[in-house]
């Protein structure tokens, strides 16, 4: 008889979680190229980064058999332990979602990227703990861009002073900006959130040069993501099927599911 585990993975994952993966990463790619021509872009230029969260461990080793290196996850102790169970596997760990300042010392010490820097206080703890642990974090700094109170992120108008200060921490590699559109199926006021984040960045690049890429879509609204100028798409239902935990487990404040 199968265990509940099984039963349970098997509902979500198929019975086969590598050619479920495989087939996935398939479409995702196809999307993503379509996407790309249709704004004259090259494929090749964006990046897919896996949101992992919510898949256990074992079954994530599937999708490392599937090709796929890195992992994003939302929560620092939902990665930790994942880190922690699948050492033997040469995987780059992104934490994409925003960080309690109490929590830097544990990001410092195994995570390669870092999707929501969004407060000079967590610059600078981040910074001494990746001194400490002789490392170096990639950065994208979160940005809201839909005006909504809940969300997390810098707001626009202080990024271009945030952008200055981020000489000061060394051991912070910049790479661009983040965000999170306005949580919606309707792609009218997803995608001006994109937009946004783009003109942002064309600002935020002359108070930082390294602030290049833009870290924006998601499984629902990547294609639109990519059409503004998208380096990095976040893609996690897309690949590993539907979540069983409802959306506001991650947007507190958002009440909804798409
Ligand atoms: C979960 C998550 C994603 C991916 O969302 P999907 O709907 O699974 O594609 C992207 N970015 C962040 C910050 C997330 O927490």
């Amino acid at each position: 008889m199968a265990t509940l585990f099984e039963t349970e993975t098997a509902e979500r994952f198929g019975t086969d979680p590598l050619a479920t993966f495989q087939h996935n990463i398939a479409e995702v790619q196809a999307r993503i190229a379509r996407a790309a021509a249709a704004s004259g872009r090259n494929a090749t230029s964006i990046r897919l980064l896996p949101i992992t969260k919510t898949v256990p461990a074992e079954i994530l080793r599937h999708a490392w058999q599937a090709g796929l290196r890195s992992f994003g996850e939302n929560k620092i102790q939902e990665a930790m332990s994942k880190q922690e169970a699948l050492q033997d596997l040469a995987i780059d760990w992104c934490v994409v979602g925003h960080l309690q300042t109490n929590k830097a010392k544990y990001l410092a010490r195994f995570a390669q990227e870092f999707h929501a820097l969004d407060s000079l206080k967590l610059a600078a703890l981040l910074n001494s703990r990746l001194e400490l642990e002789d490392r170096t974090l990639d950065v994208y700094v979160q940005v809201n861009t839909s005006n909504e109170d809940s969300k997390f992120g810098l707001s626009p108008d202080d990024l271009p002073e945030f952008a200055d200060m981020l000489a000061l921490f060394p051991r912070l590699r910049p790479r661009g900006l983040m965000t999170l559109a306005l949580f919606s199926t309707d792609m009218a006021k997803v995608r001006p959130c994109f937009a946004r984040l783009r003109r942002l960045r064309d600002t935020a690049i002359k108070h930082n040069a390294a602030l290049t890429e833009l870290s924006m879509g998601m499984s629902g609204d990547f294609e639109e993501a990519i059409m503004e100028g998208a380096d990095v798409v976040r893609v996690g239902q897309a690949i590993f099927g539907r979540r069983p935990t409802p959306d506001s487990d991650y947007w507190p404040g958002f009440a909804g599911s798409l």
